[in-house]
Order: structure tokens, then C-alpha cells, then sequence
């Protein structure tokens, strides 16, 4: 089994280790953090590409189970999942690819481009962001697949984790940046004093 979980990380916060964490622990295995390079679905990150790159090669230094994988920034135009996720079914062809992902992310799962394909190539972890509960054709997606087992069939399941998720948003730590306040208890103190050096999310003065 290999795990895959995949974010524009602008910046990486501690919901994301978190999380990725105990899936590598539920899936025993290693996970790797994919960087969604320029994401299709959503306004391009704050950070650039070279940034976040950097904050997620430090937060995962810290930990052996995780694994920073940047192949979608050599790849040109959107970051599809679903050729990420094709091109690893190659590189590993008798592995097992799990995709770990964020209920608010899955709920717009019937959004994403070839998302059946996703699930002929690889299984669905969710993780429960709290608050956010499965809905619509997400739950109807859902329900169809919660019984395949991930350790039994070779893709197509979807599992939601029992284990709570930290309260942490990427976007929540941009505002608290812009306004000065403090975020040492939601980041990895590497990827907050790198955050510092170069004034990543700070408010800028507007211009006269
Ligand atoms: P934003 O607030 O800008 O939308 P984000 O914090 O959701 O950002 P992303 O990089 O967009 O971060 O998310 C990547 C993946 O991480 C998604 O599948 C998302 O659901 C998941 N994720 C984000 N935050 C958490 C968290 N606190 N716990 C578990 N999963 C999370």
C-alpha cells in the first residue's frame, strides 16, 4: 500500500501532518504528500510553487513515514489528480494507491476531472474535517463504495476515518498571519520561522 495525499500546502499546517500521520498509521504505510503545483479548481495559491515546496520538504523531514513528492511541478498546465495518480499506477504497478483526502475535498469529488478513473486506480481515505460532513452525490458515492475493503480489492473502496481532525485550515492561518496574530500551535516551527524569514502571508501595505 502506498498513500497519497495531496494539497497546494499554502503553507502545510499541523492539520495536514495530523492527518496524514494517522493514515499512515491506520493504512501502515508510507504516505506521500503530493503538491498540488498550480491546483485547476481554485485561485492559484498565495505562496509560489518554490515556497510551498520548501515548507513541505521541511515539515516532513520530521517524520520517516511521510514523503515529499513533487512530481506535479515538472509536469505542465493544471495539476490533475487523476494524471498524478496514473502516472504512479505505472511507476508501481503491483502496489496498492490509496488517496487521502479531506471530507470538504471529497464532497466535490463528482467535480473532479475523471474522478471515476481515480477510482479504478486507487481507493479513497477520508479524513473527517470537523464540521464537514458527506453530502450529496458525494454520500451517494460513498455509500456505493464503503464496503469494498482497501486491503482486499485493489482500488475503488472508500473508507471515512473514525479519528478526529484538528481544526486547522490553510486559509485560516493566512488570515491570522495577515493580521499579526499568533500561529506557532497550527505550524511546525521550521515552516513558521520560514514563513517569518521571508514575509510570506504578512500584510502588505497598500500602495499610494
Ligand atoms: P484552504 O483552507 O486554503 O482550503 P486546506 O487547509 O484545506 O486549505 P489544502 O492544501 O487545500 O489545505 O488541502 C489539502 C488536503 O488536506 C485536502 O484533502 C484537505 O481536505 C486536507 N486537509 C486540510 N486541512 C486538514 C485538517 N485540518 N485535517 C485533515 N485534513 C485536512
Amino acid at each position: 500500500m502506498i498513500g497519497l495525499f495531496g494539497g497546494t500546502f499554502d503553507p502545510i499546517h499541523n492539520g495536514h501532518l495530523h492527518g496524514a500521520l494517522t493514515a499512515a498509521g491506520v493504512l501502515r504505510c508510507q504516505v506521500r504528500m503530493v503538491l498540488s503545483a498550480r491546483p485547476p479548481h481554485r485561485p492559484p495559491p498565495v505562496a509560489s510553487v518554490d515556497h510551498r515546496w520548501t515548507m513541505l520538504k521541511m515539515a516532513c523531514a520530521a517524520h520517516p513515514e511521510l514523503l515529499p513528492d513533487g512530481r506535479e511541478m515538472h509536469r505542465p498546465g493544471g495539476s490533475y489528480t487523476v494524471d498524478t495518480v496514473e502516472a504512479m499506477r505505472s511507476q508501481w504497478p503491483g502496489e496498492t494507491l490509496c488517496w487521502i483526502i479531506g471530507t470538504d475535498a471529497f464532497n466535490d469529488i463528482d467535480t473532479w476531472c475523471s474522478w471515476r478513473r481515480l477510482l479504478d486506480l486507487a481507493h479513497l481515505l477520508l479524513l473527517p474535517r470537523p464540521g464537514v460532513v458527506v453530502v450529496g452525490s458525494a454520500l451517494e458515492i460513498h455509500e456505493r463504495r464503503r464496503r469494498v475493503g482497501l486491503t482486499e480489492a485493489p482500488a475503488g473502496g472508500i473508507q471515512l476515518l473514525d479519528e478526529a481532525m484538528l481544526p486547522v485550515s490553510a486559509s485560516g492561518v493566512r488570515q491570522r498571519l495577515a493580521t499579526g496574530s499568533d500561529v506557532t500551535d497550527l505550524l511546525p516551527a521550521c515552516v513558521n520561522a520560514y514563513i517569518m524569514r521571508h514575509e510570506l502571508y504578512a500584510r502588505r501595505p497598500l500602495e499610494a
